[in-house]
């Protein structure tokens, strides 16, 4: 199936050249195949062999479909280089989960700067944080192209900023660059937890744009006060503003969203499968879409209508933690990723440390450990100090009883859970 889409394009004394009508096609072939190509070329020339892989767009043999899409995309021109224009309010569907939200987003979009200022959208992984922040971007670029609107992720952030410190011109420039915008938009804020510098220069800026009136908004993962390794006096200018939250989609919404993904993509599915579809994968929009993209690139290259079996098939991987049972998460991945959210050591996880983040952390990981391992109490309990089973249990049974009522213990299982299913 993979192998259809490569062609023989050149070769030399070590290797040969493979080229494929579109990254798409290449990538799947590099994941699926590349490995167990290298193997059976190399046997067979007794040699090692290298393979490289092209993109060659004179292929003709993409599907019509496929380029209608392409071309969608191409005739939308970015409007302002930091943003993607794919992101708008126009393709955001609205329930109930994320209708506050969007409200808010919109007023800001009408207004900047006059109120919501500033403005913290929050919400785990995968529900539409990057586009609606975007979405004001883009909408506010379209009404007032004069509006220096800018778009970072903390991360992009943070790495300027290093460039940017040892040179001096450099770093007037970086300064001047974020402190001059007229809507300043910041994703993924939680990264700069434990960055000290990073969350000066956030603080400085934040100060001079609200002075002026400017807008800003900025993603989270999590709310304010779950936010740790974050200077007190900026939690303090974040928390001025509003604080709106995007929940997971209710199965309507999941339904209206899948269809519109289909209606994009030209996918033809039956309306069972595609209930199936939505019925199961309750997580995120992300994983939903990408379950939609799966099935539908799975019945282009077969060319066959998808089946309820086929999507039950290839939608396990999109299932979390049920499915996730017998596959190879280890507790040190675990621990890991749940030290990781609470901003704790692993050590410190493992050890005895009676402090409250930690031991609610150590809690966690236990309960985890037992809902995504097959491993016994007593050996979850080795891994934690040599805890005895009974430790374990109580553990278990503790986050079990207050998973559902409380909201925050239920958002950092439901994150590291996410995580680990990357
Ligand atoms: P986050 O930044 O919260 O992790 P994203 O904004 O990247 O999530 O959203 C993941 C994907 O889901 C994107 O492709 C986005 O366009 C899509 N998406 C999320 N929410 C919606 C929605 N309400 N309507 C349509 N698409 C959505
Ligand atoms: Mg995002």
């Amino acid at each position: 199936m993979w192998l259809r889409n490569a062609h023989f394009k050149d070769e030399s004394a070590t290797g040969i050249t493979l080229s494929f009508s579109s990254l798409f096609y290449l990538d799947s072939f590099k994941k699926k195949c590349l490995d167990q190509a290298l193997n059976v070329l190399s046997d067979f020339a007794g040699t090692d062999i290298s393979i490289n892989l092209v993109v060659d767009d004179q292929i003709k043999e993409e599907k019509p479909q496929e380029k209608k899409i392409t071309k969608l995309s191409e005739k939308k021109k970015a409007v302002n280089e930091t943003l993607n224009s794919e992101y708008t309010f126009d393709n955001f569907i609205i329930g109930e989960n994320n209708l506050f939200a969007c409200n808010v987003a919109k007023v800001i979009s009408n207004n900047p700067g006059t109120s919501f200022n500033p403005c913290l959208i929050y919400g785990g992984v995968g529900l539409g944080k990057t586009h609606l922040i975007q979405a004001i971007g883009n909408y506010i670029y379209d009404h007032n192209p004069k509006m220096k609107v800018i778009y970072v992720t903390a991360e992009t952030f943070t790495n300027e900023l290093i460039n940017a410190i040892s040179n001096r011109t450099a770093n007037a420039k970086f300064k001047n660059k974020y402190r001059t915008a007229d809507v300043l938009l910041i994703d993924d804020i939680h990264f700069i937890a434990d960055k000290v510098s990073t969350q000066e220069e956030i603080f400085h800026t934040f100060n001079e744009l609200t002075e002026k009136n400017k807008q800003i908004v900025f993603t989270c993962d999590r709310p304010l006060t779950e936010l740790t390794g974050i200077n007190e006096r900026l939690i303090t200018r974040f928390r001025k503003g509003a604080n709106v939250d995007l929940q997971p989609p209710q199965y309507e919404t999941r339904m209206a969203i899948a269809l519109k993904k289909c209606k994009d993509l030209n996918f033809k599915i039956s309306q069972d499968v595609l209930e199936y579809i939505c019925m199961n994968i309750k997580t995120n929009v992300r994983d939903l879409e990408g379950a939609l993209t799966t099935l539908y690139s799975f019945s282009e290259l077969v060319g066959r209508e998808i089946t309820k079996e086929i999507a039950m098939e290839h939608i396990k991987n999109f299932i979390p933690t049920q499915m996730i049972k017998n596959t190879e998460i280890t507790i040190d991945q675990i621990i890991g990723q749940t030290a990781s959210y609470f901003n704790v050591s692993s050590f410190d996880i493992r050890g005895k440390s009676r402090n409250k983040n930690v031991s609610l952390a150590r809690h966690i990981s236990m309960y985890l450990s037992s809902t995504m391992t097959n491993l016994s109490l007593t050996e979850i309990g080795k891994y934690f100090d040599s805890k005895d089973h009974t430790t374990v249990s109580y553990a278990i049974n503790k986050i079990k009883s207050i998973e559902e009522s409380d909201e925050s213990i239920k958002r950092a299982i439901e994150s590291i859970t996410n995580n680990l299913k990357k």
